[in-house]
């Protein structure tokens, strides 16, 4: 370590001498949203900024970052579309064309590129502290705005964050209350109430509950009980729930009065039955018990799943798989997750990330996924790029482009397929169409979303990965989408999303990107194309990526 840092001091910036000087301290950690980011070199301290390399660091914060060679720019963008320009070795910056100025200058080291991380991240609207005890530096995305409202006897409560954060949603009882946590998001607005009296919620109560990790927490104090939804929006941060009463059921309808619990149970509470309806793509799952169960959902990503943990529960079928044999769902598992204090943990996996809705009775809780199902409404052309008279790139050993993309194409068409999603394949045999029929060809179609499919090739043997391309704002989060589920489970290096003004995706008004798989003229990338199991990954990879962005994005209006 000593060695790398004296090597890397010979071509630094005057941070770095300064850095290594109180080089005896332990390494510096970046922990970005919960997430112990993976430094290719250390990081230093430099006037109190902690200077990283920038790969890999934004990710957790939903945003990239790319550096550009020709005039040593390094622009930083994310979801709402906040964009900085920062230059190597100068303090200027542009915050969405606003110049402003940085504590310490991003520098070029060895190959890597070093950026102030508190300073940055806080222009992104994050939260940044670096924590000398620690040797950490945490970032956090921060909620900004909570804005209850009641509209035809719903509460809808719009969180606004300056990044992603992951929710999480428990019920108490007792008095009865919902609590919904926003982990590793820090408050801007502390100690808020907000006065209700609808929807079963008389008010809210929001507090910073909890430093290291931060939770942001909301508290509805609840007069009857509720049933809540979550929705992430698709090209913002801005998380929406919903809360609105239970329907009426038995336990409900003995009219106690709204503040009477019936939710006192006494002792553990026995858990006799887990089960799932499946409905194409929705589902519900189904827990049975002997009485009312205090409940918590966590989500979870990599892969998308959900932990519904019931406290003061016993479960009495030993432990359980249950077949599943939806298409949203992967698989459901339940077990006594502790004995003491007794909690009931169901795992259930999800092929995506689906939006859910939760409903509790004395005796039965039940999960409904995907209940919007916009997906159905979609139809997604797939372009496997070049054919018939145009083979596209040509591998070392002779491998054609436009077979591999057809083939791989055609499992991304069958995966889709099976989701009940409708597909729009723009050639499915070797045969030629012209470059610029293709999105016209898809926009006649009806098509509501376009994916095109290529192999890469580059005069330079050693380049190899995987890369998305796109150019319309609304195209980005398709082509992050898609890029996290390629870089996750190809196993060759991900080039992340960029840029390009390529035909395809310029004459299309429909979210469009285009996925370079694999680079067919390195040697290795063009073996893995030949293999089966490979294209079949890829395939599921775009699969993924293009199912994810489904359940998000709503099928536009049709036109006139
Ligand atoms: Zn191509």
């Amino acid at each position: 370590m000593k060695l790398v840092a004296a090597a890397l001091v010979a071509v630094a910036a005057s941070w770095m001498l300064a850095g290594s000087a109180a080089g005896q301290a332990a390494e510096v950690r970046v922990v970005v949203n919960g997430v112990d980011v993976p430094l290719a070199v250390p990081a230093v301290v430099f006037n109190g900024q902690v200077m990283a390399p920038m790969s890999g660091l934004f990710e957790p914060m939903g945003a990239i970052a790319a550096y550009y060679e020709t005039d040593r720019s390094i622009v930083v963008t994310n979801r709402v579309r906040t964009t900085l320009v920062l230059w190597l070795n100068e303090t200027a910056v542009l915050v969405n064309g606003q110049p402003q100025s940085l504590p310490v200058a991003p520098a070029l080291l060895g190959s890597e590129v070093f950026v102030p991380v508190q300073a940055t991240f806080a222009l992104l609207g994050a939260w940044a502290r670096f924590d000398e005890a620690e040797r950490a530096v945490f970032v956090n995305s921060q909620i900004t705005g909570i804005t209850p409202q009641v509209a035809s006897g719903a509460l809808q409560v719009s969180v606004d964050a300056t990044g992603p954060v992951q929710v999480e949603t428990n019920v108490l009882s007792n008095p009865d209350r919902l609590v919904v946590d926003f982990i590793n998001a820090t408050l801007r607005t502390q100690g808020r109430q907000y006065a209700v009296g609808e929807a079963g919620v008389d008010r809210i109560r929001t507090a910073q509950f909890q430093v290291k990790p931060f939770i942001s927490r909301m508290v509805f104090d609840l007069n009857q009980p509720v049933e809540i939804s979550i929705t992430s929006a698709p090209t913002s941060y801005l998380v929406t729930l919903q809360v609105r009463p239970r329907g009426a059921a038995p336990w409900q309808a003995a009219g106690n009065g709204p503040n009477a619990s019936p939710l006192t149970p006494a002792g553990p509470v026995k858990v006799t039955a887990v089960g799932f309806q499946s409905d194409g793509q929705a589902g519900r799952i189904t827990v049975d018990s002997t009485g009312p169960m205090e409940y918590k959902i966590r989500e979870f990503a990599f892969p998308d799943r959900l932990a519904i943990d019931m406290q003061n529960a016993v479960f009495i079928p030993v432990k359980r798989e249950i077949s599943v044999d939806g298409t949203s769902v992967v698989s459901i598992r339940a077990a006594q997750f502790t004995a003491r204090p007794p909690v009931t943990r169901i795992v259930v996996t999800l092929k995506r990330k689906l939006n859910y809705v939760v409903n509790r009775s004395a005796g039965q809780l039940t999960v409904d996924l995907n209940t919007n199902m916009a997906a159905r409404g979609h139809l997604v052309a797939i372009d496997p790029g070049h054919g018939g008279q145009d083979p596209g790139a040509i591998g070392p050993s002779g491998l054609r482009e436009a077979d591999v993309v057809l083939d791989i194409a055609m499992r991304v068409r069958d995966l889709l397929a099976r989701d009940g999603i409708r597909v729009l394949l723009l050639r499915d045999s070797d045969a030629t169409v012209d470059l610029e029929d293709r999105p016209r060809l898809a926009r006649e179609g009806g098509a509501t979303l376009y994916v095109s499919i290529h192999a890469n090739a580059s005069p330079r043997a050693a380049v190899n990965g995987t890369e998305t391309f796109y150019l319309t704002p609304q195209s980005l989060v398709l082509a992050q989408m898609i890029q996290d589920e390629l870089g996750v489970v190809l196993g060759i290096p991900s080039r992340g999303i960029k840029t390009a003004n390529f035909v395809v995706l310029r004459d299309n008004e429909m979210p469009a990107v285009l996925v370079e798989t694999a680079f067919i003229s390195h040697a290795d990338d063009e073996l893995r194309l030949r293999d089966q199991a490979f294209r079949q990954h890829v395939a599921e990879a775009v699969h993924h990526g293009i199912a994810r962005f489904l359940a998000i994005y709503p099928v536009p209006q049709q036109a006139p």
